[in-house]
């Protein structure tokens, strides 16, 4: 189909030219074909041309429509790998940025995380990199069980995950984020020994009137603070003195 596909597109204009000469030979021949086979069998009334009109045709519509929707599942097919992670099937930065800009300029309240992978770079080093992809998708599955359909969640980076929790309180982000956060359980391999993965995460609370980048910075810094406290838990953005408050 792929050899068809390219042998159609047209590279040139003169490429064009010929592709839609070939074309109008095969019309010119498809009449002149049906004319000769069936010449003397019938009378040459409307139903005589609309049926040669049809006969002649078929074959073009038929390939028109086999094209023209490979071409739409071709299509779907880019738009989804362009918008999704290819791994965890969570939207991509780009999508999660785009979709989190959306909810706040819609005017949505809520709270932002950011999550990273605790250590993980010694799964990599002792278990190898499938383990390691093994594990992300385990922590994507945590998010998608534990997430509302009105969420917004991405993968951002290598083991960094971002939340949108549309309209959340920061109780509410607290109670999730414990969800989220208690360790996924994963194996190296099947029947293998089981390990185990924790998150820290930052999150921070959308205020009005302020862009998405410094929400990432807050949210960035309060995961900052949950890595240098220990790990494994969600740190609320505040100002850096009152930053000890709220480890959760
Ligand atoms: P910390 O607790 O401080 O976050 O430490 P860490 O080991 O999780 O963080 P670090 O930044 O040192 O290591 C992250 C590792 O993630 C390094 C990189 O090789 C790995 N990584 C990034 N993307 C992928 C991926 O798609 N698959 C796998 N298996 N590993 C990845
Ligand atoms: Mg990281
Ligand atoms: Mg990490």
């Amino acid at each position: 189909m792929n050899k068809i596909f390219r042998l159609l597109a047209p590279q040139s204009l003169v490429s064009a030219a010929a592709v839609a000469a070939v074309i109008l030979c095969l019309v010119v021949a498809g009449n002149l074909g049906f004319i000769l086979v069936v010449d003397g069998m019938f009378e040459r009334t409307i139903a005589f041309h609309a049926t040669q009109a049809i006969v002649v045709s078929t074959p073009f519509v038929v390939g028109f429509t086999v094209i023209t929707t490979s071409q739409l599942r071709l299509q779907r097919h880019l738009s989804l790998l362009s918008r999704k992670d290819g791994l965890t099937g969570l939207n991509n930065r780009r999508t999660f940025l785009q979709l989190a800009q959306k909810r706040l300029d819609g005017g949505s309240a809520g709270v932002l995380l950011l999550l990273d992978a605790d250590h993980f770079k010694q799964i990599n080093d002792k278990w190898g990199h499938a383990v390691g992809d093994r594990c992300l998708t385990e922590i994507a599955h945590r998010l998608k069980w534990n997430l509302r359909p009105s969420d917004v969640a991405g993968r951002i980076g290598g083991e960094e995950f971002a939340v949108l929790l549309s309209s959340a309180t920061l109780h509410e982000a607290r109670v999730i984020g414990w969800r989220i956060g208690q360790p996924i359980p994963f194996r190296a391999v099947d029947n293998g020994p089981h390990l185990s993965v924790t998150l820290s995460m930052g999150a921070a609370e959308i205020a009005p009137g302020i862009s998405l980048d410094v929400h990432l910075i807050r949210a960035d810094e309060a995961l900052y603070r949950a890595k240098a406290q220990g790990r494994a838990r969600m740190v609320v953005w505040e100002p850096m003195d009152k930053s000890d408050e709220n480890a959760a």
